[in-house]
């Protein structure tokens, strides 16, 4: 069966913006909802549709992305076949339905709490194998000092909203359902401010760039998230403050490459401690260590150096360092070394067993040569 358009199904235009895509997606999902129709395959599956029209054109990067390549491109029916479909589900409804369902119990009566921030915050793998202290600016709201964060002149009083007697929700018919809504009056703080302070216009918040110092535990890694309680933004109401979650990125180091705890190099080698054996400096992150190379290694050859790794933020035994040697063929040679390596490869000639990968390559194409009767 072939699908519709993402952009058909929720009826907009493939132009259209956040807000008329959420809002078609509303009325459609409204209207038939499995809870409202029970019995009613054709309802679930107008809904269902819509719902995976909306999954798709409300995230900005699989909108792009459907536009560009289409259904397969986004991985088709997210919804209701198991797996991660039923995440995605209550996550559209908590912001979707929350403001009319009365939402996930956090905004449910009182004052209300202050929104959660991000943060962004890149570091050198140094610093994040020993753990670092970064000083970030991040622009926030905070409690209006003149006020207290109340948004009433200093010597007034707020007023208990008459709308909601004080309780900023109130009950609203919409069709035959009747929900609970934010009140309108006092946008659910259910106090109104009859005498607004100055400085905050009576928001009861400012905006100011705050200075942090983050503590960030060694071993961290890319993904890795920390959270600043009561660092993000101040409440509207004298509730109390958002968290702050700062994300990690380890910015690519130049010579280490990081797979979770344990770290990879490449180790550059001439063919002659190659084939003799030699001892090499290994860069480690603290320092250098020596590696034996044992006569007779070929390219590509990994060596693992236990312990020298990292150990991981959540503790648990360090990771290793493995090296892997890589043959360098020399240059600007010399007319004696060069000399040399012709005495060397007039020594070689003729024997095989002195390269095996090289006989074996060739005794390779010669089958497939005779295989191909040429
Ligand atoms: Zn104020
Ligand atoms: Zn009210």
């Amino acid at each position: 069966m072939s699908k519709r358009d993402y952009y058909e199904v929720l009826g907009v235009a493939k132009g259209a913006d956040e807000k008329e895509i959420k809002k078609a997606y509303r009325r459609i999902a409204m209207k038939n909802h499995p809870d409202r129709n029970p019995d009613d395959p054709k309802a679930e599956d107008i809904f269902k549709e819509a719902t995976e029209a909306y999954e798709v054109l409300s995230d900005s990067e699989k909108r792009a992305t459907y536009d560009r390549f289409g259904h397969d491109a986004v991985g088709g029916g997210g919804f209701g076949r198991g797996g991660g479909g039923g995440e995605g589900f209550s996550d559209i409804f908590g912001d979707v339905f929350g403001d009319i369902f009365g939402g996930g119990g956090g905004r449910s009566r009182g004052p209300q709490r202050g929104s959660d921030l991000r943060y962004n915050l890149e570091i050198d793998l140094e610093q994040a194998v020993r753990g670092t202290t970064s000083k970030i600016r991040i622009p926030t709201l905070v409690a209006c000092k003149p006020c207290g964060g109340s948004g009433a002149k200093k010597g007034s009083t707020p007023l208990t909203c008459g709308t909601c007697n004080g309780v900023g929700q109130v009950r609203m018919q919409q069709g035959f359902f009747a929900v609970q809504q934010t009140c309108p009056n006092c946008r659910g703080s259910g106090q109104l401010i009859s005498d607004p302070c100055r400085e905050c216009h009576g928001q009861g918040r400012v905006e100011e760039v705050k200075t942090l110092s983050v503590k960030v535990p060694p071993g961290v890694d890319t993904g890795d998230r920390i959270r600043l309680s009561g660092e993000g933004e101040a409440s509207p109401d004298g509730g109390p403050s958002g968290d702050l979650y700062v994300q990690m990125s380890v910015r690519p180091h130049p010579i280490f490459k990081r797979d979770g705890k344990h770290l990879h190099c490449e180790v550059p080698i001439s063919f002659v401690d190659a084939a003799l054996g030699g001892e090499l400096d290994v860069p480690t992150l603290d320092g250098r260590v020596k590696l034996k190379i044992p006569a007779e290694t070929q390219t590509g050859k990994a060596f693992r150096l236990r312990g020298k790794g990292i150990t991981p933020v959540r503790g648990g035994t360090t990771g290793d360092l493995i090296c892997k040697v890589v043959i360098e063929t020399p240059v600007s040679l010399n007319k004696h070394q060069k000399d040399l390596l012709e005495e060397f490869r007039a020594s070689m000639e003729g024997d095989d067993k002195q390269s095996p990968r090289k006989k074996s390559w060739f005794d390779g194409v010669k089958d497939f040569f005779d295989d191909m009767k040429i």
